[in-house]
């Protein structure tokens, strides 16, 4: 038996990710496949590596994009950088700090956990006991999709280097949606992923190593413990020796060099500004039908945006509502926040003023159907006056 044809049906994707794939996008991965060393890809692999410099804001020579999706990135940074027994500090306050101390533990990290209530960001002064013991690295998470915190990286980043430690950086959600200075920060490893804000499908990784965090992994005394991810071989692919190591995934090399001659055709903060309006719209939309943010104030990113469920209301039936009538999609609670919360994501492509009207008529409509009072059509006038 031969299985159905694909006919993907058409949504909206406002979750924490993926996002919308932009059309130029999927039209770049449609593209005719080459060899992974015939010379036009290994140019595209040049103008890939120099784009994704500009967007990290970095002269990092080693900047690429890992094959796999955002936890591949994070597995790479981990491994590379820590040896067995060596001290490692994670900052915890959602599922993807979480996720990096499995991670540093199965590198054979000596884990100490800082943790902060869910929803809320790091100051240097909450690090200070856990730096006092010199760790090697510090790892932390910018922009937290299990909870919408934005956490400021420069003041944390400058505690770290005084503690003589490396700064590891999870921007998986950060990067195209927020302000993100890798060299100005002095952030020493860093990852991110496609489907987020770069308006790309999953399955990509893009990365960035200081030459501080080079040298610290060119003088290992052990071998990296994955094959697959060690930097120090992928350089020889990545850079001027072009080695071969793995079969480069060269389609989405294509879908991911086009998302990001889209962010720099745009301009960063062209881009960064987009997402804070489109925010900023979706935010007085709720706040006019009395739904409230679940992140600490001052520190909510405007691609994800984590709301309290208002009470009496059916979770998982606003959703598939949403879902199945609507065809858009937002994300359930994760962790601490199951059944409490909703995400929505404004990322990349999916950041527009067409999909935040959109959104909050759909939510009003299935909200009125579940007897939740409200002054109907107050979250669309609220938004709309935004944009004025
Ligand atoms: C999505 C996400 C990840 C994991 O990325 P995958 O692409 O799902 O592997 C890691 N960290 C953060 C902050 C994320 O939002």
């Amino acid at each position: 038996m031969i299985a159905p044809e694909l006919h993907p049906p058409v949504r909206l994707l406002m979750g924490p990710g993926p996002s919308d794939t932009h059309p130029r996008v999927l039209q770049a991965l449609a593209k005719g496949t080459v060899g992974h060393l015939d010379p036009f890809y290994l140019e595209t692999m040049n103008g890939l590596q120099d784009m994704l410099r500009q967007v990290f804001r970095t002269q990092n020579p080693m900047t690429m994009a890992i094959s796999g999706t955002g936890s591949a990135g994070m597995e790479a940074t981990v491994v590379n950088l820590i040896e067995p027994g060596d001290a490692m500090v994670v900052c915890v306050n959602g599922v993807f700090g979480g996720r990096m101390v499995d991670v540093a533990e199965r590198a054979g990290a000596k884990v100490t956990k800082v943790e902060k209530p869910w929803g809320h960001v790091f100051t240097p002064e909450d690090l200070a006991p856990a730096l006092a013991s010199k760790p090697k690295v510090v790892g932390i998470v910018m922009a937290e999709t299990s909870t919408g915190a934005h956490q400021p990286i420069e003041a944390i980043s400058k505690a770290v280097h005084e503690a003589g430690a490396l700064l590891l950086v999870d921007a998986v959600t950060a990067l195209g949606g927020v302000p993100l200075e890798v060299d100005a920060w002095n952030i020493d490893a860093i990852y991110s992923g496609t489907q987020k804000c770069l308006s790309c499908p999953p399955g990509l990784s893009p990365v960035s190593f200081s030459p501080r965090a080079m040298e610290v992994v060119m003088s290992r005394k052990t071998k990296v413990q994955s094959w697959y991810l060690d930097v120090s071989m992928l350089a020889n692919y990545w850079g001027q020796n072009r080695v071969y190591h793995h079969t480069g995934p060269i389609n989405m090399t294509y879908g991911l060099y086009e998302a990001l001659r889209l962010i720099l055709e745009e301009g960063l903060e062209n881009c960064f500004a987009r997402h804070k309006k489109n925010h900023e719209a979706l935010r007085a939309g709720l706040a006019a039908i009395g739904i409230r943010y679940s992140t600490q104030e001052g520190h909510i990113l405007p691609q994800l945006n984590a709301v309290h469920i208002p009470e009496g209301v059916d979770d998982a039936k606003v959703r598939s509502t949403l879902l199945t009538r609507f065809g858009i999609e937002i994300g359930a609670g994760l962790g601490a926040f199951k059944g409490k919360v909703w995400r929505i994501g404004l990322m990349g492509y999916g950041s527009r003023q067409a999909n935040v009207l959109l959104f909050l008529s759909a939510l009003e409509q299935v909200l009125a159907e579940q007897d939740y009072l409200f002054q109907h059509g107050s979250s669309v006038a609220a938004a709309n006056d935004t944009y004025v």
